[in-house]
């Protein structure tokens, strides 16, 4: 790796992504050690933080619990989704898309992506629907939303329950809606990565179902209704979201707004300045549009490991989310279309890269970034 005064090392993930709220997490970590309550999970603060994502978002209700991965599963437990029953998902995104359903007892159905977006096409998710399809379970993925109103217009034509897995798309808004408002239930994850992240593991679902919510509630905490002690109403989980990490997001709740206006500027920034490079074999995300939040900044690139290795020695971390589609993961294969893995997902796992992107990354270091990118496309040595 070349690195030098003026080129320092850009990593991916940030070592100081919370450093600026270093006293916040001291304060939230003494005050929830000492107070005579001692309440580590479940307890007030945890109440107060679903109560503000809650308000912000519009939902009826908002039940945090311990992830993103948790939060799907305790959705699709609290629908009835099991045995005998089929979810389609996109062949292309994390592997909770695929262990949430099969964790139910469920299948998974994978169905191919937008070569745009790289989100589930309900086109191709229409075709796969059978009497046996229970839910429809897209992602949003790096910064795109998925084509929610034709999803949510599949699911009510076809009688089926819709799952948003929004678990990164915080900020995301489409048509006004903001992400994870659109389906029966939609999830956030708050792992540190995410756009609303924190140093530790935790999930919330939203929805308007207030019974949904209601079972989601009991099954997150062994399936015990919160009044009656060690009375265990359904078979529960253990899921629970802990109190010093609820202090610490209703602490960074308050500049939410402006890493997100921040992380947004450094995308539109790489989109303006990769938006010739299509033709050198460098793909990027549009700037702007409907429907978009700042999560990943991810180009397609047809030499991919090339462009990483270039960007390696030029001192710049990237990120290759999902080098192999699900339906091509040894664990989730026994469930792959008889025609093997679709062909549009296959391209994204063999094309996507992403690049570092987070608040407190200087003007400088998204100048090193760019001009790396564009020497690699238009052939210069780095
Ligand atoms: C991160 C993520 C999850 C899982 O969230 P965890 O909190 O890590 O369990 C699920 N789906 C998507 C699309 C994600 O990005």
């Amino acid at each position: 790796m070349t690195v030098t005064a003026e080129r320092p090392a850009v990593p991916f993930f940030a070592p100081d992504l919370f450093e600026a709220d270093r006293e916040a997490l001291l304060e939230a970590l003494y005050e929830v050690g000492t107070d005579p309550e001692q309440k580590f999970i479940l307890g007030r603060r945890t109440a107060r933080f679903e109560d503000a994502l809650r308000t912000r978002l519009g939902s009826a209700d908002a039940v945090a619990c311990s992830s993103g991965t948790s939060a799907l599963t305790l959705v699709l437990s609290a629908l009835g989704v099991g045995p005998g029953d089929e979810v389609i998902v996109p062949a292309f995104g994390c592997a909770p898309l695929a262990s949430t359903v099969l964790s139910v007892g469920a299948v998974p159905v994978f169905a191919d992506i937008d070569p745009a977006t790289l989100t589930l096409d309900p086109a191709r998710a229409e075709e796969l629907v059978t009497d046996r399809t229970r839910a429809l379970m897209p992602a949003h993925m790096f910064s795109f939303m998925a084509d929610m109103p034709r999803l949510r217009d599949l699911a009510a034509r076809t009688g089926l329950r819709l799952v948003e897995d929004s678990a990164l798309a915080q900020g995301g808004v489409l048509r006004g809606t903001p992400a994870g408002r659109w389906g029966d239930a939609g999830v956030y994850s708050f792992v540190q990565v995410k756009v609303f992240g924190m140093p530790g593991e935790g999930g919330m679902v939203l929805t308007d179902d207030a019974a949904l919510a209601g079972r989601v509630r009991m099954l997150r905490n062994h399936g015990q209704d919160g009044r009656n002690r060690f009375l265990h109403h359904h078979v529960g989980h253990n899921s629970r979201f802990d109190e010093v990490m609820a202090a610490f997001q209703l602490h960074r709740l308050a500049g939410l707004e402006e890493r997100v206006a921040r992380r947004t500027a450094i995308c539109d920034h790489y989109s303006r300045s990769f938006a010739d490079l299509a033709g050198a074999g460098v793909t990027a995300p549009p700037a702007g549009g409907d429907g978009r939040f700042p999560y990943v900044y991810t180009l397609l690139c047809e030499d991919r490991d090339g462009l990483r290795a270039h960007l390696a020695a030029a001192g710049v971390d990237t990120h290759v989310y999902y080098p192999r589609t699900l339906p091509e993961q040894p664990a989730f294969a026994p469930y792959a279309p008889a025609a093997g893995a679709p062909p549009r997902a296959r391209d994204a796992a063999r094309r996507n890269i992403s690049l570092p992107l987070y608040p407190h990354l200087a003007d400088a270091r998204v100048e090193q970034i760019v001009s790396a990118v564009r020497a690699f496309a238009l052939g210069r040595k780095p």
